[in-house]
């Protein structure tokens, strides 16, 4: 679907455009594989000389409208479904990166991402060097080291709730040669288009607000086609240089701008294979179609829950980019400004034990390992998602010990704000 149409049509429509006598809505193709007539046919699908589709562990028609439907909400020339964010996050690195080279990354950002860059891509090899996202660019340019092959940010990290300045950190990684890669996942393409500050590719867990039902796990790489990759062929061989592994083809002699995304499927979702089960696309998809009217109604409901915190005389902070005063309000006004997402951070008179207590009072807010769901819910980092970081990791990655992680839903704005004030006075 031509990008010309508003986001809103977008969520709604983009990606699946049926002909005469096709299903109105996009059907799961719940299959493996993919009939041909001749023998030909198929080994021409192999050579990538022909598109077309052959089995579901490389593409399938339900994830790739799907995917189409993202790209056209971001902005960018194409994306693919992963099985989940880890996955996406994993694949956008790796696409880049192979064992001897080194990567750049912001320390606020999740806890899984920090453990997978960290330790596990560690141990393949790939070295990265975190980066307080808030030094100067000069400081951060330090890091960058002759084999450096990417930075990375999340646009509003979890759970710290930072606003990455996304042409600062374009700026940095092009001077470098290097492409930005931007995890947008907590304001979604709604609230932010990383692409039109610079970013090169975008990364999502879908599981968050696009899915917004807490039905599928899932993730997007999206690829903005911006990135000279020729210009620093000497950086990228995986994408410059002929892949042996498909009879010699170089990506961006035969893909262009699509040479990052196609080398993603065609290489990495082959051979390591975690593509999304086209039923959770099917989810998803019923999930992008009201992204832009959740979108809003989180953002209000976060911003009406952090002012009433903030009056509250139980509550020692909040951390809210909707709140003016909030270190990150500035960078939010200028890159999200209809609104960031709902999440808000807080920490109580108390600390951490009165933390977990007023956490197990509340009734509407559910206890779950999850964020951005259309249901409010809630979570203690330090005794969940990041309870494998040490204080000092914790500490750098901006999570204080006491953070409580609200995710604010889209019920009624007074039902939660009740919900808390119970769970308080208790
Ligand atoms: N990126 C961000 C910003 C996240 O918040 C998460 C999960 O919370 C992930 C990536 C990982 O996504 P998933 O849980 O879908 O693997």
């Amino acid at each position: 679907m031509a990008k010309q149409f508003k986001p809103e049509t977008l969520c709604v429509q983009a990606g699946w455009a049926p002909k005469k006598g096709e299903p109105r809505v996009l059907p799961i193709y719940q299959s493996t594989t993919f009939k041909y007539d001749t023998s030909e046919q198929m080994a021409r699908l192999f050579d990538l000389e022909d598109s077309g589709y052959f089995y579901t562990r490389l593409q399938n028609p339900t994830n790739d409208a799907v995917a189409a439907k993202i790209a056209a909400l971001e902005g960018g020339v194409a994306a693919m479904l992963t099985s989940s964010g880890q996955a996406a996050n994993y694949y956008a690195l790796f696409n880049l990166c192979q064992a001897g080279d080194h990567f750049v990354c912001s320390s606020a950002i999740y806890g899984g991402t920090f453990n997978l860059f960290g330790v596990t891509m560690k141990k393949m090899g790939i070295d990265v060097t975190f980066i307080n996202p808030d030094d100067s660019e000069e400081e951060i340019g330090k890091a960058f080291r002759p084999n450096t092959k990417a930075l990375f940010g999340e646009s509003i990290s979890n759970p710290s709730l930072e606003v990455l300045d996304i042409e600062k950190f374009a700026r940095i990684a092009h001077s470098h040669g290097v492409p930005l890669i931007v995890d947008n996942t907590f304001p979604t393409p709604i609230n932010c288009r990383p692409f039109e500050w610079g970013a090169d590719i975008v990364v999502h867990s879908t599981t968050k607000y696009m899915d917004g039902h807490a039905t599928s796990v899932g993730g997007a790489i999206v690829d903005s086609g911006n990135f000279d990759w020729e210009a620093h062929a000497d950086k990228f061989p995986g994408l410059c240089q002929p892949d042996e592994s498909y009879h010699g083809l170089t990506y961006t002699k035969a893909f262009g701008k699509m040479a990052y995304i196609t080398k993603a499927t065609a290489q990495l979702m082959r051979d390591l294979g975690s593509i999304q089960s086209p039923m959770n696309a099917f989810l998803l998809n019923l999930g992008l179609e009201t992204l832009h009217l959740r979108m809003p109604q989180h953002c209000r409901n976060a911003q009406r829950v952090a002012e009433y915190l903030q009056k509250n005389d139980k509550v020692a902070w909040v951390n809210y980019c909707g709140l003016p005063g909030n270190k990150y309000y500035e960078l939010a006004q200028k890159y999200m400004p209809n609104g960031s997402c709902g999440v808000v951070s807080f920490g109580l008179k108390g600390g951490r034990d009165v933390a977990i207590r007023f956490m197990d009072h509340l009734k509407l807010a559910a206890i779950v390992t999850h964020v951005a769901d259309a249901r409010t819910c809630v979570l203690h980092p330090a005794s969940h998602t990041h309870r494998q970081l040490t204080d000092e990791q914790l500490i750098e990655a901006g999570v204080r010990p006491d953070l409580i992680r609200f995710s604010v839903g889209i019920e009624n704005a007074d039902d939660i704000i009740a919900d808390i004030e119970q769970a308080l006075n208790a």
